[in-house]
């Protein structure tokens, strides 16, 4: 099933990746994909406050992976933007993230394309330079089943 949606401000797409943290469960992994500055993190932000995470959800850009465990569930966001080679992922031992009992969240998920289970939500953002700057088109595709 996939669902469009159009946000028009940070805080509307942050206010849908809180909806989607709201109905999290255990073992769910969510891919996020788009351009650099597109709301990958805005809509992580959104997403742990859906969990009741009060902790302040940076950019782990530099350090591929961040826990935040004072919410509902644990969430573990990665961003694997900077990641040299696939086996950094093992390094860091990425399955005792994705197929433990917190939520995993994945910006730039395309780039370990080979490890992201079948299962997993997969969240695309894109501008559209006509819309302005802070128009952004958010398709979201849910695995059947
Ligand atoms: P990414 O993680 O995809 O690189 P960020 O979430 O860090 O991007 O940054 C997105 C930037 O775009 C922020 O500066 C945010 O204020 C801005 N922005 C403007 N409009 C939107 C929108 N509709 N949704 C999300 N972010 C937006
Ligand atoms: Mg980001």
């Amino acid at each position: 099933m996939t669902r469009i949606y159009e946000t028009f401000s940070p805080e509307e797409t942050r206010a849908l990746g809180k909806s989607l943290g709201l109905k999290a469960s255990p073992g769910d992994i969510v891919c996020l994909n788009g351009d650099l500055g597109t709301g990958k993190t805005v809509l992580t932000k959104g997403f742990a406050e859906g969990l009741d995470i009060q902790d302040d959800v940076v950019s782990p850009t530099f350090t591929i992976i961040r826990e935040y465990t004072d919410g509902r569930l644990p969430l573990y966001h990665f961003d694997v933007y900077r990641i040299g080679d696939i086996d950094e992922m093992d390094e860091l031992g990425y399955e005792e993230y994705f197929f433990g009992e917190g939520v995993t969240l994945i910006e730039w998920s395309n780039l370990i394309a080979e490890l992201i289970p079948n299962r997993a939500l997969r969240i695309l953002i894109e501008k559209d330079p006509a819309k302005g700057d802070d128009y952004r088109k958010i398709t979201i595709r849910q695995p059947e089943g």
